[in-house]
């Protein structure tokens, strides 16, 4: 049984919708991003019939009760349910003794979109769609791509001109049409809204489609599940878009309404230095001002986040706080995850551990607080990155030119 959607609340206006009427607040357009609402006394109902410990789906569809669908069963290749891991010997390269990392790069297309892209993907097949389109900076797309496949929907993505080859070329071995768009993930994600609109696909578009958000909720629902039904004192979450860390938090929000808990963790967010609108937002308890990005993060460098109202009112409302770490520190931070754990992140990813790492020293985080770091993306999608900050031993066919690296 899937969760009953009582309305969509408008994050600026405050207005409510039925669902199925828009896709943003009609009254405040694009600036209007909805938010879903759900019957959760009915949630709470069913969370007792069925206690979250005694069911079997090892993937995202095992939350079927508090999202608004309940997926397509074994066609869509599986999502979620990805491990949380604690390596001691990284929390002690860090000074931090209960730090955890959620591995998101194992789910298919080997981020933490596939948790929202399934969701999109099972609504429009529900309602019989033959496509779907959206814009990103790469793994949306993929992700898009990838689970569109595998139930026979279309799928159309515009990607900037900068995107990483990896990350190209595994959506465009899965899509219908891949638009590499002269300009930026803006101006990808202006030519696709107008495309959408011309041709009457389904938008995935994450800021801009109020369900993605719910699928991105999964990854939070998981932790407090793999934790032993407790909540960490933080969740550390790299910010593009601001998507991700809403979903984190409504998770929270959620169990809390249905009985599940009576704590709530805080939130941090981290940005690259050079594009950290969020960060200085939050900084100033301002809005949000548009900046021109510059980071080799790609998957964050949005200069305009879509969904900044909802990122700032998840931070605001946990009591939570926001980094800017610079490309050197989110380098640093993916060798030592490389070679302390094995998990190999790209940029973006690696750049929540740079953030975490970073709240330990300036005292934000104590080093005993429990620390749940979302590993958000693989570092196969983009592993030029980090070139520069490893070493690779060039050697002849000799042992000496091997005892010489030693
Ligand atoms: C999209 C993405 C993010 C940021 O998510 P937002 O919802 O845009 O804030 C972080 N890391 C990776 C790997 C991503 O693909
Ligand atoms: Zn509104």
């Amino acid at each position: 049984m899937t969760a009953e959607i009582t309305g969509l609340v408008c994050v600026k206006c405050a207005r409510s919708y039925h669902a199925g009427d828009h896709l943003v607040c009609p009254h405040c357009g694009v600036e209007g991003i909805l938010d879903v609402e759900y019957d959760y006394d009915r949630m709470k109902a069913s969370l007792r019939r069925e206690p979250l410990g005694r069911r079997e789906d090892l993937s995202i569809w095992r939350y079927a009760d508090m999202l608004p669908t309940g997926g397509l069963g074994s066609r869509m290749r599986r999502v979620g349910w990805t491990p949380l891991y604690s390596f001691s010997q990284l929390g002690s390269a860090l000074g931090h003794s209960a730090l955890f990392l959620k591995d998101d790069t194992v789910n298919p297309s080997a981020s933490l979109k596939d948790r929202a892209s399934a969701i999109a993907v099972a609504m429009a097949a529900e309602k019989g769609a033959g496509a779907i389109a959206c814009a990103s900076t790469g793994n949306a797309a993929s992700s898009l791509a990838v689970l569109s496949a595998s139930v026979e929907l279309r799928s159309y993505i515009f990607v900037p001109q900068t995107i990483p080859r990896p990350k190209l070329f595994q959506l465009a071995a899965c899509a219908e049409r891949v638009f590499r768009v002269q300009g930026t993930y803006e101006d990808a994600f202006d030519l696709a809204t107008k495309a959408i609109a011309a041709w009457g696909w389904e938008n995935r578009n994450c800021a801009i489609n109020p369900y993605l958000v719910e699928g991105k909720k999964t990854c939070s629902l998981e932790v407090y599940e793999q934790m032993g039904y407790r909540v960490p004192d933080w969740v550390v979450v790299p910010v593009g878009d601001g998507c991700i860390i809403s979903g984190q938090w409504k998770a929270f929000k959620e169990l809390k309404i249905v009985g599940e808990t009576t704590a709530l963790p805080r939130l941090l967010a981290v940005q690259a230095d050079g594009c950290r609108p969020i960060v200085d937002a939050f900084a100033n308890d301002a809005d949000l001002v548009p900046v021109e990005g510059n980071t080799f993060a790609d998957s964050i460098r949005v200069g305009k986040p879509r969904n900044w109202r909802k990122a700032l009112k998840a931070l605001r409302e946990s009591g939570g706080s926001a980094v800017g770490v610079s490309d050197g520190e989110i380098a640093e931070a993916a060798v030592l995850l490389g070679r302390k754990t094995g998990l190999f992140a790209e940029p973006a990813a690696a750049a929540g551990l740079a953030g975490c790492r970073k709240a330990v020293e300036l005292g934000l985080i104590k080093s005993d607080e429990v620390a749940v770091v979302l590993v958000t993306g693989s570092g196969l999608k983009d592993p030029e990155a980090i070139a520069n900050s490893v070493r690779v031993c060039d050697t002849g066919r000799d042992l000496e030119s091997v005892a010489k690296w030693l």
